[in-house]
């Protein structure tokens, strides 16, 4: 997984259906999304690419979710975990608790539902100082990507999702020029060779409300190039 300037969640659940839709609803609320099939797949990403939360399915093949999890507690990562359970029985959640999982979610459930926990789980792993997990600063400019919320000398920036995510991933990386190449494939996911006037489009829908309204510049563009974000004179 590479920056994007999204917080990342590992979902490790072998049901196409229930991943393929867990997916595209947590990628509209802007998180980014890697999902491993099978148990055994998803201990080696969680060890490899260190996720901002894992959503654990309980039933998985090659390996199960009490597996997974005790695994990765035993390697010493803390990363967040929130366990989908086909069963509501009090020993499931005994057991997940003494392997270190940090919530639970019963199926079926509601998307919001578990949306807040995600969002819950996030909040409470950021860790306590000047800029929190999850919270980008540049200048005057302070993204929350758990929030999604960007504010601007402490006024909050009306973005899209689109925006936002290309916003978080300038910030990312600030001060670092990035090519249209290289947003095209972190923010939409694809190649592209040619067609990178809708990177342009929204470069400047994003310059019109992040820059127009204050006396500082922060997105610039280097000809030929690609766009930085970051203080200037
Ligand atoms: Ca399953």
């Amino acid at each position: 997984m590479l920056g994007t300037g999204r917080m990342k969640v590992l979902l490790i659940e072998d049901e196409a259906k229930a991943a393929g839709y867990l997916r595209r609803g947590l990628g509209e609320c802007g998180f980014g999304v890697d999902v491993a099939g099978d148990g055994e797949t998803g201990l080696d990403w969680a060890l490899a690419e260190s996720p901002d939360l894992i959503i654990l399915d309980v039933l998985l093949p090659r390996r199960d979710g009490w597996s997974v999890l005790a695994e990765l507690r035993r390697a010493g990562r803390k990363t967040p975990v929130l366990m989908l359970t086909a069963r509501d029985a009090v020993a499931d959640r005994v057991k997940g608790l003494g392997l270190g999982a940090d919530d639970y979610l019963v199926k079926p459930f509601a998307f919001a539902e578990l949306l807040a926990r995600v969002r819950n789980l996030l909040r409470r792993s950021e860790t306590p100082g000047p800029t929190a997990a999850g919270e980008l600063v540049v200048g005057d400019l302070r993204l929350d990507r758990i929030r999604h919320k960007a504010t601007r000398a402490g006024q909050l920036l009306d973005l899209t999702p689109k925006e936002f995510a290309l916003l978080a991933l300038l910030a990312e990386r600030a001060g670092e020029v990035l090519t249209r190449t290289v947003i095209a494939e972190a923010i939409w996911d694809i190649n592209f060779e040619c067609n990178t006037n809708v990177i342009d489009v929204h470069v400047r829908r994003l310059r019109a409300k992040l820059d127009d309204p204050f006396p500082r510049r922060l997105l610039h563009t280097v000809r030929g190039c690609g766009y930085v974000l970051g203080e200037r004179e």
